[in-house]
């Protein structure tokens, strides 16, 4: 893949639209060039009066290895236009500021926008989904998950109590959600639909044609009515406490990361991706 192909593709079948994260030669490691373009992607099919689901789905052996924190193209420093005007752009500015002005934009931000989306989305999970890949999966209304494929947040490795779109206590329960960050050890996707994280597992084989078929039945349902149903539930997860809960996750997450400068390191504690990777465990 060169450098000029786009990170993301949007192709619309019927009713149905793939938005696809396209780096897999770094198992779709979300950059912010990728964060902004599937905000694009996600937007154009919102606005697109035939498209009645969103597929979310990475090109490739892996769906999402997590944020971009060592590629070539690894890009925090740049300027993105501002989506939603609830902070100023992190360039230019330093510390604490920089950072939560940046998260709060590109992680939480974005994140919360696209789960109250108001078409369905399903993400389309294989391979590796790791940490901020998470997030992607979890803003979706479904995951459908080949057996292959394999869910973990590592990040309390960084000192880090979990990503920044934390719902691990509701895509989960809190007892899992403990298990997950604790050990930071991989849950295969049988383990994630026995937890209800998951809505479906099959063979990688079948992965495509699964949630190809599920995506046209549900796009058979009247729009107004399948964003009224969507509004519903994600209210009665917000009246559950998701929305706040996530809130003070993520105060809790920017304590962490200004810890672990003052502790003379970066905002990662100095770890990146062959550090976690060195202490990945076995499946369970
Ligand atoms: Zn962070």
């Amino acid at each position: 893949m060169s450098a000029t192909e786009p990170v993301v593709t949007y192709r619309t079948d019927g009713a149905v639209t793939h938005v696809q994260m396209n780096r897999p030669h770094y198992r779709n490691a979300q950059n912010s060039a990728m964060t902004y373009a599937l905000d694009d992607a996600f937007t154009r099919a919102v606005n697109d009066d035939e498209v009645k689901v969103i597929v979310l789905e990475g090109a490739g052996d892996h769906f999402s290895a997590g944020h971009d924190i060592g590629t070539p193209q690894r890009d925090i420093d740049q300027s993105f236009p501002r989506r939603a005007s609830m902070q100023w752009d992190h360039v230019g500015r330093s510390g604490a500021d920089a950072r939560l002005a940046r998260e709060s934009e590109v992680y939480l931000g974005m994140c919360r926008r696209w789960r109250d989306i108001p078409k369905p989305m399903i993400a389309k999970v294989q391979g590796a989904c790791i940490a901020g890949g998470l997030m992607l999966a979890w803003t979706c209304d479904f995951v459908i998950a080949s057996d292959d494929a394999h869910f973990a947040d590592p990040v309390v490795r960084m000192g880090i109590p979990g990503v920044e779109y934390f719902a691990h206590p509701w895509v989960t329960n809190p007892r899992a959600a403990k298990e997950l960050l604790f050990t930071g050890d991989p849950i295969s996707a049988a383990r994630a639909e026995a937890l209800g994280m998951v809505n479906h597992v099959v063979p990688r084989a079948a992965l495509h044609s699964t949630t190809t078929r599920i995506a046209h039945r549900i796009a058979a349902m009247p729009s107004f009515g399948l964003s009224l149903a969507k509004r519903a539930v994600n209210q009665a997860e917000d009246a559950q406490g998701m929305r706040l809960g996530m809130d003070a996750a993520f105060g809790l997450h920017h304590v962490a990361h200004a810890h672990n400068v003052e502790m003379g390191t970066d905002s990662l504690a100095g770890m990146d991706v062959a550090a976690i990777r060195s202490a990945r465990p076995n499946l369970s």
